[in-house]
């Protein structure tokens, strides 16, 4: 599966924001947002007002690198979101945010949706008691995601688990930390999502 394997911190610099793409570095003074808190390149300093498509372009390119996907993926996304009812900037973050790579992220089971792509790969995940490797699948009301018994012990898991108290669980999760496993209460809504996106931009810019 094709994937970006740049320089991460540049992709925040880029969006001048904290997309948090490297887990415990991000809550600390070594980020390099807070380090270098201009755009990437040779004409990082340079101010220049943004057009309308530019505008809309940023903000794509934002959600899509929060989330970890790829153009082709993140259009689809944009057209499921369409066919639904409701709000077709509300559908799209509500799909990306039901990804079992962002809900293992948001569990506390990986400092990064990169880092949790990677476990839920190498076979660590198990939604409602089977084994699940596709880093897209969309969870539902009642799922069950844990941790397999044979990965319990993983360093990184562990890790994970004990640095997770700044970002706290979304209110749409349940966790059970001591058995490693997690719930979907409820779908998320549009106030679970408390970074700054402007998702009306996104529809713009997929509707020209
Ligand atoms: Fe972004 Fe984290 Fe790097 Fe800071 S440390 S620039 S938030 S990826």
């Amino acid at each position: 599966m094709a994937r970006y394997t740049g320089a991460v911190c540049r992709l925040c610099r880029r969006e001048n924001l904290k997309l948090y793409l490297k887990g415990n570095r991000c809550y600390s003074d070594k980020c390099s947002i807070e380090r270098r808190g201009y755009a990437p390149g040779q004409h990082g300093h340079r101010k220049g007002k943004l057009t309308d498509y530019g505008l809309q372009l940023r903000e794509k390119q934002k959600v899509k690198r929060m989330y970890g996907v790829l153009e082709r993926q993140f259009r689809s996304y944009f057209k499921r979101a369409d066919r639904q009812k409701g709000i077709t900037g509300t559908n799209l973050l509500i799909l990306l945010e039901r990804r079992l790579d962002n809900v293992v992220y948001r569990l506390g089971f990986a400092q990064s949706r990169s880092q949790a792509r990677q476990l839920i790969r190498h076979n660590h995940i198990a939604v409602n008691g089977h084994k699940v490797n596709i880093p897209s699948y969309l969870v539902k009301v009642g799922d069950i995601i844990e941790i397999r018994e044979k990965s319990r012990m993983l360093g990184s898991i562990t890790e994970s688990l004990e640095a997770m108290a700044p970002r706290g669980i979304p209110r749409w999760l349940e966790m059970d930390k001591e058995g490693f496993k997690g719930s979907v209460n409820s779908l998320p809504v549009r106030e679970d999502l408390t970074m700054p996106i402007q998702e009306q931009l996104i529809v713009e810019l997929y509707s020209k």
